[in-house]
């Protein structure tokens, strides 16, 4: 509707990313294995979460202010929805997000089965339960740890720990509001001390907090990736880690105010993943922030060197096929 033009968003980012791959695998020059990347059995089409979905985490009181054009004008920072009648903002507006959400639920569910899977959208880390805000609407990270709760924490013998390291260039101040006194859940969360939301309150949620400067760059932030990942799952060992890889750490972000280099964010997904993967914790990814012409690319490229170090890839799969009559939701334990 010409609305992403209003938005310091690229709102085309995350079909750009899957075009890339897509591009890629119709180019000619490149190796073989690369083409297996985007075959029918790697890709899951996300489907929208429902309302039942959202009420495992949200009030019934948020979930109604966002039948407000004027909430929601507010909460995506995008002023003119104010003019829409509703039901074009839940349409064109919310309806998207509760897709990008629903994948997210979907890929705590994959990573669960096959050790690993990506959301190329999500990560709304600023929304909590009861509030939305920067850009977010939906809780996307804490649903996909408290949707399958009832059938990963308690179906599935041993499985009650959960980590977030959330390495967008912004403090998750959402899922910290959330998982506030949940001693199940630890969260690493790596950020720009000095841009939104600066949330106090949030902080205390952090379990292993790391606040960087102005203008930091590769070296710096990679060490300090790397250094506090590994104490994080040496004092907290998860059953599951959701993994927010905002890539509005790059230089030349006017939100995120950090410098990191394409190469740097490429490195940075590397390590997490090889951390992560070799001790065989299952790995959920989010992209959340980020949202420079060039920035649909370097995610692109990241998951295509995740590929070609074997770091993601076909697992060796009775991997349930998802369809559209696959429920977002496990049935319900009685
Ligand atoms: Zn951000």
């Amino acid at each position: 509707m010409g609305l992403e033009k209003l938005h310091p968003f690229d709102a085309g980012k995350w079909g750009k990313v899957i075009g890339f791959l897509k591009a890629r695998k119709q180019g000619a020059c490149f190796v073989v294995s690369e083409e297996k990347l985007l075959s029918d059995s790697m890709l899951v089409e996300a489907r929208e979460a429902s309302e039942e979905d959202l009420l495992v985490v949200h009030t019934r009181r948020y979930l109604n202010e966002l039948k407000w054009s004027f909430a929601v004008a507010t909460i995506t920072e995008i002023p003119p929805v104010i003019f829409l009648p509703n039901f074009l903002v839940q349409r064109k507006v919310l309806r998207p997000l509760r897709t990008q959400t629903g994948g997210t639920i979907m890929a705590g569910k994959l990573a669960m089965e096959r050790g690993w899977a990506i959301n190329v959208g999500g990560g709304f880390h600023h929304c909590s339960s009861d509030r939305g805000g920067g850009f977010c609407a939906y809780a996307d990270i804490t649903l996909a740890i408290k949707v399958p709760e009832r059938f990963l924490f308690e179906r599935v013998e041993g499985i009650s720990r959960a980590t977030i390291v959330d390495l967008d260039a912004h403090q998750g101040n959402g899922h910290e509001r959330d998982f506030m006194g949940d001693s199940r859940v630890y969260i690493l969360d790596v950020y720009n001390r000095h841009i939104y939301p600066g949330d106090g309150f949030a902080k205390q949620a952090i379990r292993r907090k790391v606040e960087l400067e102005w203008g930091t760059e590769d070296d710096e932030y990679l060490t300090k990736v790397e250094r506090n990942l590994e104490r994080a799952l040496r004092e907290h060992p998860p059953d599951v880690l959701v993994y927010n890889a905002g890539t509005d750490i790059l230089e030349g972000d006017r939100l995120g105010g950090l410098s990191i280099s394409p190469q740097g964010i490429v490195k940075r997904d590397e390590l997490v993943f090889r951390v992560v993967r070799s001790q065989q914790v299952p790995i959920l990814m989010v992209t959340s922030g980020g949202y420079q012409k060039r920035t649909a690319r370097i995610i692109a490229d990241s998951i295509l060197n995740l590929y070609n170090l074997g770091l993601i890839g076909p697992e060796p799969s009775d991997v349930s096929a998802q369809n559209s009559d696959t429920p977002l939701l496990p049935p319900e334990v009685p």
